[in-house]
């Protein structure tokens, strides 16, 4: 990913994608002193950026520090990054990570640096193709508990056990992995939130030790407009045999189809084309319109 053309964000100023690089003796790369956030910019502009911004700053104040910008200035590093890269419809990474000045677990006066780098990341599938929906394994590892990890921080250390999850459904022919909580409830998938549907109505766990995804509430609000009844509950891995349909939400999957998790099966139906369509008026039809 790092031999392209294009600018990034670093520290304030954009810097040639190939040059954005930093020292081996790190502290994030270490001790995972870093927090990031991942969006997306549909007809140029970005979905949520304010939100992502806010977040970015949140998880840094979760992980003991304090980032060197305000929120608008993230929102205005962020547009001037998409903008600089003639790229309307993107991704987009920021990230920000203690530095290298100190070695060892503490590194208080360590340097916050920032970066915020774009790239092309397309849907996944169309509207009809998402429609068959993934096949999700159910993972042997679990979200940690909220007094065992900074749960509500969109930070680096937590995707060990994502990647760890990731790799091995795929490596045994599942898309991802669905984890469960450190009580043994439903949580989330290794990158997107998780919703199920019976009688017309969406129920989807409380997120009280993951992440409260912003495309989560996006969708919520957008069920609700539609009249459509959201419950937030604890919910048992069991209760999964008594629901018909089933759909992951995040920035990168946006609104994707489930068919399969475990021995679970579900078919993507009214609710989820529902929501597939609904997402997609507020994104890319939206712009193109
Ligand atoms: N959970 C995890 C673990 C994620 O990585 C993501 C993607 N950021 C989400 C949920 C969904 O969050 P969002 O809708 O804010 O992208």
């Amino acid at each position: 990913y790092d031999d392209r053309d294009g600018l990034i964000w670093l520290d304030g100023k954009l810097v040639p994608f190939r040059d954005a690089k930093l020292h081996v003796l790190t502290h994030g790369l270490h001790y995972a002193s870093a927090v990031f956030e991942g969006e997306r910019a549909y007809g140029g502009e970005v979905f949520h950026l304010t939100e992502h911004s806010q977040r970015l700053i949140d998880s840094g104040k979760l992980l003991d520090f304090t980032i060197p910008y305000s929120v608008e200035e993230i929102d205005r590093a962020t547009r001037e990054t998409v903008a600089a890269n003639k790229m309307a419809d993107c991704y987009i990474r920021p990230i920000a990570w203690r530095g290298s000045e100190m070695m060892g677990v503490s590194a208080q006066q360590n340097k916050i640096h920032v970066a915020i780098a774009v790239w092309e990341w397309p849907s996944y599938f169309s509207p009809e193709a998402k429609m068959k929906g993934l096949r999700l394994q159910i993972s042997d590892w679990r979200r940690p508990a909220p007094n065992t990890a900074p749960t509500k921080a969109k930070a680096v250390g937590l995707y060990m056990i994502c990647t760890l999850s990731k790799h091995k459904a795929e490596r045994e022919g599942y898309q991802d992995a669905l984890m469960l909580d450190w009580r043994g409830q439903i949580a989330e998938a290794t990158g997107a939130n998780i919703f199920f549907a019976k009688d017309g109505k969406l129920h989807t766990p409380t997120p009280d030790c993951f992440l409260d995804g912003i495309t989560r509430r996006a969708v919520i609000a957008m069920a609700k407009g539609r009249g459509i009844e959201v419950i937030e509950r604890p919910m048992q891995p069991e209760e999964m045999a008594g629901f018909d349909e089933c759909f992951l939400t995040g920035t990168a999957a946006e609104v994707t189809p489930v068919s399969e998790i475990g021995p679970y099966k579900f078919t993507p139906g009214k609710i989820c084309q529902a929501l597939l369509g609904e997402f997609d008026l507020a994104t890319r039809a939206k712009k193109a319109a």
